[in-house]
């Protein structure tokens, strides 16, 4: 492949992404400031940079998989310095819209094509290169970067302007906390009436109340074996994800002045239970439910 990528943030994400890249023969340059990073990005065979802007010169396509918007809007000014003109920046960390947004203007003063791509589909999506890609920024960008895109991911949307790709991030993280939440009530309620799990689940899962958190992520041991509860809540996604993507919904619902009260008690449930359970699997909520409830009165 002749397309030169630079890729930043080698974690538990970009790692095995990267690795996909190298496998499907591109040219990488790699950087991550943590040494063990850095060994892994090496045995994946990409070629280890001292400097992020050692990652971005000479580029056409540079990949930022970093943890927070803050992140990664310091690392840009580094990098939109650094790269040729007209160089395809693909953000795929998840963050806040505006942040998102006012990257990209960054970007595109700078001379060069921004995209925000993030992803659902959690590590293991990432090594499977099975990522679903949600995908802001010009049609003519998005039809570049699919070269790319396609090799990380399973499914890769185009879902409007700058911006747009981390809202559909955002909205569907939510409405995926909120699902859980009320799952979880709904289940703990039906323990709490002499309804089995399994009762519960032959019932819900055909009937209206079903959702793809009961069918394929169910919260209590048995009904969907391969769901983190059969494994003692080990995510899968964990509390300390779910609890920054409803954060960064909450903050896009205020900023836009979206009567969101689901969406904001959602945020507040998961900051709480990320107190005590930031490395739990996010079903485990159920936990804190049952845990928290008094019994009969
Ligand atoms: P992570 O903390 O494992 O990795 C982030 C990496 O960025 C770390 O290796 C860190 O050293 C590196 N980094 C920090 N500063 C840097 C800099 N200046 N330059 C280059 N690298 C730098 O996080 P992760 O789990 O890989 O998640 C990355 C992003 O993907 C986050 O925005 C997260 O919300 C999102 N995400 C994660 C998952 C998941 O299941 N882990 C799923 C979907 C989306």
């Amino acid at each position: 492949m002749s397309t030169k990528i630079g890729f930043l943030g080698l974690g538990h994400m970009g790692a095995p992404m990267a690795a996909n890249l190298v496998r499907a023969g591109f040219e990488v340059l790699a950087y991550d400031p943590v040494p063990a990073a850095q060994e892994q990005a090496r045995a994946d065979g990409a070629t280890v940079v001292a400097t992020a802007a050692e990652a971005a010169a000479d580029r056409d396509v540079v990949i930022t998989m970093l943890p927070n918007g803050k992140l990664v809007l310091d690392v840009y000014a580094e990098l939109l310095a650094a790269a040729a003109p007209g160089t395809l920046f693909i953000d795929c960390s998840t963050i806040d819209v505006a942040d998102a947004k006012e990257a990209a203007a960054r970007a595109v003063s700078a001379g060069h094509r921004p995209l925000d791509a993030p992803v659902s589909g959690g590590v293991a999506g990432a090594t499977a290169g099975t990522l679903t890609f949600m995908v802001g920024g010009a049609a003519e960008d998005f039809a570049q970067a699919r070269e790319v895109l396609d090799v990380m991911g399973g499914k890769v949307v185009h879902c409007g302007a700058a911006g747009v790709g981390q809202a559909a991030k955002i909205c569907n993280n939510m409405l995926l906390g909120i699902s859980m939440i009320g799952l979880s009530e709904a289940m703990v309620l039906g323990e709490s009436l002499g309804l089995s799990h399994q009762s519960f689940f032959d019932v819900v899962s055909t009937a209206s109340g079903q959702s793809w958190a009961l069918t394929s992520y169910c919260p209590v041991p048995g009904p969907v074996p391969a769901s983190p509860a059969n494994n003692d809540y080990r995510p899968g996604f964990a509390t300390a994800l779910m609890s920054k993507d409803l954060t960064l919904a909450a903050n896009a619902l205020q900023a836009n002045g979206v009567h969101g009260e689901l969406g904001t008690l959602a945020a507040a449930v998961y900051a709480r239970f990320a107190e005590s359970a930031a490395d739990r699997d996010f079903s485990a909520i159920i936990t804190e439910i049952r845990d928290n409830s008094t019994g009969p009165s």
